[in-house]
Formats: structure tokens, sequence, C-alpha cells
């Protein structure tokens, strides 16, 4: 075991730092983590996770879902049911972003394949990479792909893609600022960076507090807000161009929260709170249990 150690801010590169809450992890240990909030910025990370070579054994569950198909449980079934429509507005994103119909895509801890398979039955050409062995072979036989390990990303030709996206990844990663410096050399000069994370100033963190599933920890090792996200990408010359809604996170995000608070009538509350959470991201994209970032 190694803690993985955060000194400095890696948004605003101060080194002062606050207790903000404690959490967690209620997806696979049940152990409790700290999330850290920078007094400089308000950035917030989780404090004690492990560093990236220990990490691994919190990403043994069964259920998690991002790197399997199992559709046990209800809140799994109604994931699966959204997948198919949000993979048709993701590729429409990317689309519309970087303006061409076709082009060179690449996805950064493309999980099962499902985006990739998406994009590429549409004519991109795209490329993927994968921590999980098992997910990259999940992605060979159901769709053919053929999805590099996560150390291939620094050895990608610059300039090379028309797009790099990232769902639900970029909190994850450890070497944040290395992985986000070599998307800005992989891209074309015109290429876009998308990036969908989780937001803790959406109604639904706010209301769940610590019991909001979006912390995830220590899976999730950065908790971005918009602003945060925002001066990340400028620290790394890139320009925010807009920001998209995640409705369905926002319902998804509810009624997992609501099974880890054990609360009675989960499912009553759970839709109530993710359908606060969707109408007020309606007038504030930047309100969203998720947002979609669009950086060119
Ligand atoms: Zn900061």
């Amino acid at each position: 075991m190694a803690i993985f150690k955060i000194d400095q801010c890696p948004v605003c590169s101060n080194s002062q730092f606050k207790p903000f809450i404690t959490c967690t992890d209620f997806f696979v240990s049940e152990e409790q983590f700290e999330i850290g909030e920078c007094t400089g910025c308000g950035f917030k990370f989780t404090a004690n996770a492990e560093d990236e070579e220990n990490i691994g054994r919190y990403y043994q569950s069964e259920e998690y879902i991002s790197h399997s198909n199992t559709s046990k449980g209800l809140v799994n079934a109604v994931y699966h049911q959204v997948r198919s429509y949000m993979l048709g507005r993701k590729r429409r994103l990317v689309e519309k972003a970087t303006g061409l119909k076709t082009g060179r895509l690449l996805d950064v801890g493309t999980g099962t394949g499902f985006f990739l398979n998406e994009m590429k039955t549409h004519g991109w050409k795209v490329s993927g990479t994968e921590k999980s062995a098992d997910a990259r072979d999940f992605a060979k036989n159901e769709f053919g792909l053929d999805i590099e390990e996560t150390e291939q990303l620094f050895q990608f030709k610059n300039e090379s893609f028309d797009a790099i996206t990232l769902w639900h990844v970029l909190e994850h990663i450890h070497r944040l600022d290395e992985n986000m410096e070599t998307f800005g050399r992989l891209l074309k000069p015109e290429g876009k960076l998308i990036i969908a994370v989780p937001n803790h100033t959406s109604h639904d963190a706010r209301h769940y507090k610590q019991y909001w599933a979006a912390w995830d920890v220590p899976r999730h090792l950065w908790h971005f807000g918009p602003e945060q996200m925002k001066l990340f990408g400028e620290k790394h010359g890139f320009q925010l161009q807009s920001l998209h809604t995640m409705p369905f996170d926002s319902f998804y995000v509810s009624l997992l929260s609501e099974k880890y608070k054990k609360s009675n009538l989960p499912m009553f509350k759970g839709l109530m709170h993710g359908k606060i959470s969707w109408l007020k991201s309606i007038l504030h994209k930047g309100q969203c249990s998720s947002v979609i970032y669009v950086f060119g």
C-alpha cells in the first residue's frame, strides 16, 4: 500500500489544503476516504487514495459497470437502456465539435469499447487505450477493436487526432498533468478535447453530500467543478469552447446515492432529486450531475 500524495493543486499550483468531506467507498471496500479542498481555487481531490500501482484492488467488483456488461439490478438495467441513446448523442457531439463527419478519434479509457464501436461504425478511424485487460478482451471479442494498453498513449504520433475523448475517465488518472500535456501534443491544431466528468457543484452532489455516488472514492482522484475545469484546461493551453449536460447522469447518480444512503423510498426520492438536478441543468448547464467540456 502506498498513498498517492498530492503536494500541489493541479489547477492553481497552490499547496494549502483543508479537509472538505469524508466519504465511504460504498462500491468495493467500505473503507473511508478524505476529500481535500484547495484553499486557492476550491478544487477537490481524494486525499488518501492509493497510488497508481496499488489502486487496482479498488476496481475489483463485478458490478463496476463501466467495465462490464451485466444488467443485474434495476439501476444497472436503466443504465444499459440509456447507454445506447447516449452513444448516439456522444457521436453527434464529437461530429459537431470537430465539424467533421469522419476523422481520427482517440478515446482514452475506452472500457469495453461501445463508444469506439459507435464511431467506427459511422466511418471514424478509431484508437483507444484501456487499463483493464478484461475490458480490452471484451472490445476485441465483441467489436473486433484493438484497444491499446494505457502506456501506448505516450507513443502516438504528434498532431494525429481530430478529437480526443474521455468519458468519465480523467477523474481516475493519477498522472493528470502528464496526460493533459500529451492530449495537447496528440491533437491536430484544430483538434478538440472532449472531457466528461462528474460535477460536485450539481444539485445532486449538494443534496447527497457524503452519499453522493459520483464521489466514487477512491477511484475518483479528482473532483472538478466547471470553474476548475476551465482553469485546468487553460493551464495546458486549451480554451473552453462549450459545456454540455448529461441529463441521465442526474437520475442515475441520484438513484445510486439513495441506495448508498439506504433511504426509504429510494426510487421515489432518487427520481425526484434526479429530476431537480436535470431541471436546474436546463437553465445552467454547469449545474448538471455530470458535465461534458469541449476544449479547443
Ligand atoms: Zn487550486
